[in-house]
């Protein structure tokens, strides 16, 4: 596919701009001349982003760090936090004790409640050891 000629002019236009938002904070930072600096290490020539290959472009969502609401307010069911076991940070919903999601089913059950053997090592969950005799 293709990337239009405009994404080109977009980037061009904001990395000569990130090049002097840098420039101006250094500037500030030592009380250097901003003119001189701009004189000095802008490029003479304009930027030209041109593609060479086959570009791959990823973009990411950036997350905000989420403030999760108030424990009346919260949803009650427990999340797989990368096998850690957490509480969901999403508020509750049409008058029940869960988010839209949780909703439609607990699969770690409720924070108020025992976690489940998942979230267990093998050697401490129900049965584990008479299973080895
Ligand atoms: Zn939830």
């Amino acid at each position: 596919m293709d990337i239009p000629e405009f994404i080109f002019s977009i980037l061009e236009k904001e990395l000569l701009e990130s090049h002097l938002q840098l420039l101006e904070k250094i500037a500030d930072h030592y009380g250097f001349d901003i003119e001189e600096m701009k004189d000095l290490f802008l490029p003479k020539e304009p930027m030209k982003i041109v593609p060479q290959d086959v570009i791959k472009v990823q973009v990411k969502k950036c997350y905000k760090p989420r403030v999760p609401p108030p424990e009346e307010e919260r949803c009650m069911a427990r999340v797989w936090n990368h096998g850690l076991g957490g509480h969901c940070i999403r508020h509750r919903c049409n008058q029940t004790d869960y988010c839209r999601s949780h909703q439609k089913g607990l699969k770690y059950g409720r924070m108020d409640e025992p976690a489940p053997d998942v979230f267990r090592p093998p050697s401490m969950r129900e049965g584990y050891h008479s299973n080895l005799r």
